[in-house]
């Protein structure tokens, strides 16, 4: 679950870390009020949503010319045009992909004179299943520029849980950021609260770019991006409640209420499959067979007709699917179950587009029949391969 600039400034603000002062803006008038809570001399406006790259966006509605998604104001008034030019409109970034989204709310912040960017972060490293620091020089706008192109610049130190975090992770992220004397013991500083925020609020992620020097040496957050592990919130409803569902796909909002994990791809084959494992070999072997997979969905391990359906109306729902994939291994739960779950909500959906079934594991031999019986222009598969291999022959048959 990801949180704005503005919510994730706030929280870590609660663990000591510098921020800029500032206030979130719903509207102008909003923006406009918020920017006389500052004193100035220098404003920035920035738009809130969840892609970085803003600084470097294009709002789709003004011309090539028209400034990106972060802007300074030097008054109250400059702040006012900004608001009412931003707000509303469609800000394409990097991140975002072409259809870009849509401004709803603004983050109205003190502007501050920049000596140097750097680059910091912390998230759960994989390979080491441990929480890892990046830390950078190259801060600012680009550093995925500098991932690729100079990846000598990106120091990574990673943290053993059993000891915490040390003094001595501290004085290797300002050696990594080439600091000393008082600005060393700020990044230790820093990096110590972040750590502290991290843990505590099981964030996955926490991404500060830039992390600036004041021209008065200070240390300072201008933008930060947080994530946090969405198995941990049932344990954090304060921040659970930050979640922004505009900023969501709508049809993985309505997957998650049926428990569902979907996530929307590109392709046109709809894939519903138990297991997230089963769900990457069945979208590897569609890719394998010449298509592309419409989604992944792993439907869990108690697939009930209910859950189903629901998988069945999120796939349809989807303009873009052609056809679909159901691999299902019944182990606690019987072929026959399922069977019974796909053909009701088969009936239910009106389905229109091809759909190849393969059923694998206990009662296999009913489950078909009942799917044989059922009246549907349901196609039996026999193995992964098959069902692969039919699906996309008959969706290349309908296109
Ligand atoms: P994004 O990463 O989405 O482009 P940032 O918040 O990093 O957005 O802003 C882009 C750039 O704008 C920063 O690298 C920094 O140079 C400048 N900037 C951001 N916030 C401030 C601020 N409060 N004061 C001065 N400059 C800022
Ligand atoms: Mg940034």
């Amino acid at each position: 679950m990801n949180i704005h600039e503005y919510q994730a400034k706030e929280l870590l603000a609660k663990f000591g870390v510098p921020v800029p002062a500032g206030h979130a803006a719903m509207s102008v008038d909003e923006a406009v009020e918020a920017a006389k809570q500052l004193p100035g001399p220098l404003w920035v406006v920035k738009a809130q949503i969840h892609a970085g790259g803003r600084g470097k966006g294009k709002f789709k509605e003004l011309g090539p010319d028209a400034k990106g998604g972060v802007r300074l104001a030097k008054s109250v008034d400059e702040v006012r045009a900004n608001a009412e030019e931003m707000l509303g409109k469609t800000l394409v970034t990097i991140q975002t992909g072409a259809e870009g989204k849509q401004v709803q709310r603004l983050y109205i912040t003190d502007g501050v004179d920049i000596a140097k960017e750097f680059y910091l972060a912390l998230l759960v490293d994989r390979a080491t299943g441990r929480v890892a620091i990046v830390a950078s020089t190259e801060g600012g706008m680009d550093i995925e520029q500098v991932a690729h192109d100079a990846p000598e610049k990106i120091h990574t130190i990673t943290v053993d849980p059993a000891t915490g975090l040390m003094p001595h992770h501290g004085r290797a992220v300002a050696a990594a950021l080439g600091l000393s004397g008082d600005l060393a013991k700020q990044a230790a500083n820093v990096t110590a609260k972040l750590y502290d925020a991290f843990l505590g609020t099981d964030a996955s992620q926490i991404e500060i770019n830039p992390l600036a020097i004041t021209e008065d040496n200070k240390l300072m957050v201008l933008d930060a991006k947080v994530g946090f592990d969405s198995n941990a919130m049932f344990r954090h409803k304060d921040l659970a409640e930050l979640r922004d569902l505009t900023e969501e796909d709508p049809m993985e909002i309505e997957a998650s209420k049926y428990d569902l994990a979907y996530i929307k791809l590109d392709g046109d084959i709809g894939c519903m499959v138990n297991g997230a494992g089963l769900a990457m070999a069945t979208m590897d072997i569609i890719k394998l067979n010449g298509a592309f997979p419409a989604n992944f969905l792993d439907v869990g391990g108690g697939a009930s007709k209910e859950k189903v359906t629901a998988a069945f109306k999120i796939i349809l729902s989807d303009p873009a699917v052609k056809g679909i994939l159901v691999n299902i291994f019944g182990g606690i739960m019987r072929c026959d179950t399922i069977a019974e779950g796909i053909v009701a909500a088969a009936r239910e959906v009106d389905l229109d587009v091809p759909l190849v079934v393969r059923l694998e594991g206990t009662n296999v031999s009913q489950g078909k029949e009942i799917l044989a019986n059922s009246g549907l222009p349901i196609v039996a598969a026999n193995d992964l391969g098959d069902a692969a291999r039919k699906i996309v022959a008959q969706v290349k048959v309908a296109a």
